[in-house]
């Protein structure tokens, strides 16, 4: 049977998902897996579609020094193995800049310009296309598709994309974006069959993972995002400040003396829920601690969801939705309870038996906004783009070379 491996490479670690294409084209998960610790202590985990185990093994160090070594080990089992050889791969890949606005067939050229965004992602970027560059060398004519987080956004009006700076920054590429775009995408792919009344209307969509970020959909399509130039800006996450008066940063600069790299790796490490709390950036660890401080960045979060939904629903002009997704938007009842009651303004009513029942519908019936949860599924995303690519791209050839 055909098979897509979607992947999706860290800083110390490959994700990585195979699909199979039934008689139909129809995508069905196979394999979950991931090659994590790379560098440091490197570990092959993977599960079947059930959640039944298939792999948990450890390597030496020096087995699997970098991402290109991670793809071979993680390519050897697939293909020695369990047979696996898949006749096309799609990657997420965090930035497209301001030129791509869906996802599109890898070849040198295509590289060579994603590689000059890594200066708007350079935490991300870069490991992104370190698996994309090593299977173009090993596997010239294995069709490569980059999906990327911010082409779902790319339909913002000027006013959306832009920052009050003077007009070369923004032709250098310095604008808004938004990210999280593959699962909005997935979202508003979805809203149709879970809630067709009001798919082609204005809803709020909350990504609330370890990264978060709410996303404003009309009839479908992108039209504002809580986060900007990177995937600093927004809501509080669970390691990062979300949105922060630059004044703050020059103040770490000029007053503590911080580098530039240490206000990276300030901004991106040790704020959002971890800094505010002192306890965790995990929110069920929150959820479970008696400290006031936990306590005090739940507050915070809900908080600026709040303040952040009031802005998008601002950008809609009206609402007629509002979809929770991700780790906490999918599991957390309490925190789903908390924002429902912020929302409360707006015309937000839950239901706390549907909330606690994880239903798809947690609002009442009263309830002048429903309110959904709507499991996303980015990787099915990925391999949906890279199906369809593959499809109506004649000369991408798929049955050509297989990934070993
Ligand atoms: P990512 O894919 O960005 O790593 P996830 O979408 O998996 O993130 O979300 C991770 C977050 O979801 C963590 O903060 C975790 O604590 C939270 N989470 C997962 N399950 C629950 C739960 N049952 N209750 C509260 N928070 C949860």
């Amino acid at each position: 049977m055909d098979t897509i491996l979607v992947v999706n490479a860290g800083s110390s670690s490959v994700k990585f998902q195979i699909f199979a294409i039934d008689g139909e084209g129809r995508l069905r998960r196979q394999i979950k897996g991931q090659m994590d610790g790379i560098g440091s202590r490197p570990r092959l985990r993977a599960s079947g579609a059930n959640g039944d185990p298939m792999a948990d093994r450890a390597y030496p160090i020096e087995a699997v020094p970098d991402i290109p070594a991670a793809m071979a080990v993680a390519g050897e089992w697939l293909r020695d193995e369990l047979r696996i050889t898949p006749m096309a791969v799609g990657h997420r890949v965090v930035h497209g800049g301001p030129d791509y606005d869906r996802p599109v067939l890898v070849d040198h050229g295509v590289v060579a310009r994603l590689e000059r965004f890594a200066a708007l992602a350079p935490l991300h970027q870069p490991h992104n296309l370190a698996p994309i560059r090593s299977l173009l060398a090993n596997f010239p004519a294995l069709p490569q598709v980059a999906c990327f987080d911010t082409a779902f956004h790319r339909t913002h009006s000027a006013v959306a994309d832009h920052y009050a700076i003077p007009h070369q920054l923004h032709a250098e590429g310095v604008r808004r974006y938004g990210f999280h775009g593959l699962s909005y995408e997935y979202i508003a792919k979805t809203l149709p069959q879970v809630a067709p009344d009001i798919a082609k209307g204005r809803v709020i969509v909350a990504h609330l993972g370890s990264g978060a970020s709410m996303c404003a959909l009309r009839d479908g399509h992108s039209v504002e995002s809580t986060m900007g130039f990177t995937a600093l800006d927004g809501l509080p996450m669970g390691t990062r400040p979300g949105q922060i008066d630059p004044g703050v940063v020059l103040y770490l600069i000029a007053e503590k003396g911080m580098s530039a790299s240490n206000v990276q790796s300030f901004l991106y490490r040790d704020c959002g829920l971890k800094g505010l709390s002192g306890v965790s950036n995990d929110m069920r660890e929150l959820e479970a601690s008696a400290d006031g401080n936990a306590k005090l960045a739940i507050d915070y979060f809900v908080y600026r969801i709040g303040l952040n939904a009031g802005m998008l629903a601002a950008a809609l002009q009206g609402l007629d939705a509002f979809v929770f997704t991700a780790g906490i938007g999918e599991n957390s009842i309490s925190i789903r309870s908390r924002i429902a009651e912020v929302l409360g303004w707006l015309g937000v009513t839950l239901d706390p038996a549907e909330n606690a029942r994880h239903a798809p519908l947690i609002s009442r019936p009263d309830s002048r906004i429903p309110v959904y949860v709507v499991p996303t599924d980015e990787e099915l995303m990925i391999a949906q783009h890279t199906l369809t690519l593959l499809m109506n791209t004649p000369s991408s050839n798929p049955n050509h070379e297989r990934v070993s």
